[in-house]
């Protein structure tokens, strides 16, 4: 089994046992699809944003396909809003749970240049 680098985490995606360290190339924003907001996610951006919740969500926020929750609205050519032109993310510290547990569970392997084939 091959071994990890440092820095790096073991996943499976697509029935394949990967290798993960981010590179911050900015791809895992740029995905098609959306990212779900829980109520903790709502409350820690718009405190990092210093507005108040009914601010955040008028502004940043959209009905998830779902129609069960709120997610984040796109950016230009849908990209997440909070990706910067400098390639980051501009909430960070505060960024949804769904982007603290990439790269589970909604990876696809071309889809992200930190992803690697152990062999
Ligand atoms: S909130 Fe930040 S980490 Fe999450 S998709 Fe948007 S830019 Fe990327």
């Amino acid at each position: 089994m091959s071994r990890l680098a440092e820095g790096e985490v073991r996943v499976r995606i697509e029935g394949r046992d990967c290798a993960f360290a981010c590179t911050g190339c900015g791809a895992c924003c740029r995905i098609q699809g959306e990212v779900s907001l829980a109520e903790d996610d709502i409350e820690r951006l718009a405190g990092g944003r210093g507005l108040d919740r009914h601010a955040f969500e008028d502004r940043y926020t959209r009905l998830s396909a779902n129609r069960r929750q709120l997610a984040l609205t796109d950016g230009p050519e849908g990209a997440c809003v909070f990706l910067g032109d400098d390639n980051r993310c501009q909430v960070y510290p505060h960024r949804p749970r769904q982007c603290r547990r990439f790269p589970f569970p909604w990876t696809r392997l071309e889809d992200c240049e930190g992803l690697r084939v152990l062999e």
